[in-house]
């Protein structure tokens, strides 16, 4: 079996995982609480005869799945966890959700761990077929979404005899990620001050609610002295209760503090910890501060990266055609000029007027821009030489986190963007397998990074996965 039969074969295999990936859709889950989507995730590990561990880092939705034996050890990354708020009816072309206030898949992690299964089981069938030594697991990773799971099962040495890692996530535009992404951490800031009447014996009460918005305020002050690249933002997940007559006791504020590195990361963190002690000075109340979760900034591997690229262009685009296309233009009209401006320029390239699918792949040439936001790949990516792929999923201009990116997780474009990156995956994975100068390189890029900087986990030793924290 060649490359060419390997990819035939990935698309004569995409029903069962274009499948998966409505189920999934179908049933979305937040943040650790994804049980449904892991039972079809393992129902279709065991009917693909891998083997199954469970429970992972000790997280009751994270899984690996294996097949071959011996060296090397290739990883296929999957999430599947989905985002709240953002149900909406597929295929609609107008906001609607399909259960009000309900979860969606709006960043499109249906696909993505789907195409990484059908990735990581052509591949499994290339091997066997050819004889090939070597081990393929499936990383089933929950919550990327705020949880960060994959930084607790790097923490619990999940990847440690890995030799590479694959992975994508689902876009407008096929390309390889290049850029870095931010660390991040999620904090939640739990006041604690004195109810009272708040007419009768305010003297006597001490607001928690005071030093959340004081917090905040210091905080918003500080902005104007951090870096350029550092985002702080927050949500008041308690504000006290709903009585204005009653000075709060209990206010919780939770936290997302990013920057450019893991280390500049946690250093502002501490100037924000600061704050929040300062407005508990001033308040008179206490604070207890819990670090629920945190990634590290994305390592690029070139070496990797120009294997990918290689089969990407190889490839090519996904083969929409001309229904794609009618469906794709009435999406986008949905959409305004910024949003399908900024498609381009999260690419590094000019934007092509008129385009409303990926029909070109992002070349080498393209500019290199940040991812952003943040992605808990990152911390794979300090520990195993890593690569992942842009799919070319969603009609162009689609904001992740949006009711558009739901509402187009089944259809025939994000299928077809689904089948795509599985190819360039597979494709990417029988180069790395067969060439072991390719895993050495690699593994020289990144320890050119560690020699540099070794890697500091964003989470402390103690910290534990919110199971529990983020389903409140
Ligand atoms: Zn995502």
């Amino acid at each position: 079996m060649n490359k060419h039969e390997m990819w035939e074969y990935v698309e004569k295999i995409e029903a069962q995982f274009h499948d998966l990936s409505d189920r999934i859709w179908e049933t979305p889950e937040t943040c650790y609480m994804e049980q449904k989507s892991m039972g079809a995730y393992l129902s279709e590990l065991e009917k693909n005869n891998f083997k199954i561990t469970k429970g992972i880092a000790g997280i009751p939705t994270a899984f690996i799945g294996e097949c071959g034996s011996g060296e090397p050890v290739i990883a296929f990354l999957g999430e599947f966890d989905a985002l709240a708020g953002l149900s909406q009816y597929p295929n609609m072309f107008q906001k609607k959700p399909l259960k009000e206030g309900g979860n969606g898949h709006g960043c499109g992690h249906n696909l993505l761990g789907s195409a990484a299964l059908q990735a990581a089981v052509a591949i499994n069938n290339w091997m066997k077929d050819t004889s090939t030594p070597g081990t393929v697991r499936f990383y089933g990773c929950p919550a990327e979404e705020g949880g960060a799971a994959k930084t607790f099962m790097v923490r619990e040495n999940a990847f440690s005899d890995v030799d590479i890692a694959i992975t994508w996530h689902p876009g407008c535009l096929a390309g390889v990620v290049k850029g870095s992404s931010l660390a991040n951490c999620r904090v939640d800031f739990t006041f604690e001050g004195k109810a009272s009447h708040a007419a009768g014996a305010p003297h006597l009460g001490r607001s928690a609610l005071d030093a959340v918005e004081l917090m905040n305020v210091g905080v918003n002050y500080m902005r104007e002295h951090m870096s350029e690249k550092a985002r702080i933002h927050y949500a008041i997940i308690d504000g006290g209760g709903i009585s204005p007559n009653v000075v709060q006791s209990n206010a919780r504020v939770r936290y997302v503090v990013r920057d450019e590195t893991s280390i500049k990361m946690l250093n502002l963190l501490n100037r924000v910890k600061n704050v929040a002690k300062g407005a508990s000075l001033m308040t008179e109340t206490s604070v207890k501060i819990k670090v629920l979760a945190g990634v590290s900034n994305l390592i690029y591997n070139p070496t990797l990266g120009s294997v990918m690229q290689r089969n990407l262009d190889l490839i090519g685009p996904p083969n929409f055609v001309g229904e794609d296309y009618r469906y794709a233009t009435k999406m986008q009209a949905t959409l305004d000029e910024k949003e399908i401006e900024n498609t381009y320029l999260q690419a590094g390239i000019e934007p092509l007027r008129g385009q409303v699918l990926g029909e070109k792949v992002i070349p080498a040439s393209a500019k290199i821009v940040g991812m952003g936001g943040s992605t808990d790949v990152s911390d794979v990516s300090w520990v195993v030489p890593t690569v992942q792929l842009w799919g070319a999923n969603y009609v162009i201009g689609t904001p992740f986190h949006s009711w558009q990116m739901t509402a187009q997780g089944k259809s025939n474009i994000a299928k077809k963007g689904l089948t795509h990156a599985a190819m360039v995956m597979a494709s990417t994975a029988y180069d790395v397998i067969q060439n072991k100068e390719i895993r050495d390189n690699a593994w020289l890029d990144l320890r050119k990074v560690l020699d540099k900087q070794p890697y500091v986990s964003p989470i402390s030793i103690k910290s534990s996965p919110p199971i529990r924290d983020m389903s409140t």
